[in-house]
């Protein structure tokens, strides 16, 4: 077999218009919250069926933004965002996007079914990816108590994340108006801390991001401290 067809099964609509900021694993931002809806011919709620007896489910995506890995050349080695964008490793010793048949996988939370629309939660997918699959989580199977990875061994630790009062306040009406946790999603995205590793941020640099239909601006007060200083609606 030297290729095979793949179609997708469902579109995920996400807050992510852009892939910075993006968390770098799924749960890291529980306000992630992303529509996955089913296209043609999986469109039918019969293909969902018995799926609301499960509370976690596992999407298997196409990094559709990151250009193909050319089969010819392949890309072997990658440097890992999380080992600061300088170490090499190995490409099937990390989850880069940039790999053979630019396959990902994000366990994420099922909150509701609607026809054939999920609703899920803390996704890290860019909005308009492609979902080749989805598949209940099997706690017994999937969950390993005793493994380890010595590469990530626990969460990234958080920066503090602070707020101008104006840019709080239009987060929350922002928020009112999307029917969405924008105030909890910006500061749970930006704790992850976006900029490169290697970047050292100098304070009067404005660093900026779209989720929705919201410009996202904010500084870096001190190396380890992130200042939101405004939240507005783009201009149309
Ligand atoms: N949980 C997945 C993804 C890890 S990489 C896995 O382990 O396979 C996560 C990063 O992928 C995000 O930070 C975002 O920048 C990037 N990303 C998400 N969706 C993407 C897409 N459709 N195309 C390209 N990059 C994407």
């Amino acid at each position: 077999m030297s290729s095979m067809p793949l179609h997708p099964v469902a579109i995920a609509r996400t807050p992510f218009v852009e892939k910075f900021a993006i968390p770098r694993q799924p749960s890291l931002a529980p306000a992630a919250r992303a529509c996955i809806e089913l296209v043609a011919p999986y469109n039918q709620p019969e293909a969902l069926q018995g799926l609301e007896q499960v509370s976690h489910i596992w999407l298997l995506f196409a990094f559709h933004a990151v250009p193909a890995d050319n089969p010819a050349a392949p890309r072997l080695r990658v440097r890992p965002p999380r080992l600061g964008g300088n170490e090499w490793l190995g490409v099937f010793a990390t989850r880069s996007t940039h790999r053979p048949n630019g396959i990902g996988q994000s366990v994420v939370k099922l909150e509701k079914i609607e026809g054939t629309r999920l609703w899920v939660s803390g996704v890290d997918l860019l909005d308009g990816t492609p979902i080749l699959d989805i598949k209940p989580y099997v706690p017994y199977a999937d969950a390993i108590a005793a493994a380890h990875n010595a590469i990530a061994p626990a969460m990234p630790a958080t920066t503090t994340v602070s707020w101008a009062d104006s840019a709080r306040t239009n987060a929350q009406a922002e928020g009112l108006r999307l029917g969405e946790d924008v105030e909890g999603l910006i500061s749970q995205c930006l704790a992850q801390d976006p900029k490169p590793a290697y970047q050292k941020p100098e304070p009067a640099r404005e660093y900026g991001v779209r989720l929705w239909d919201l410009n996202v601006v904010w500084h870096y007060p001190q190396p380890d401290q992130i200042h939101v200083l405004r939240v507005e609606k783009t201009a149309e």
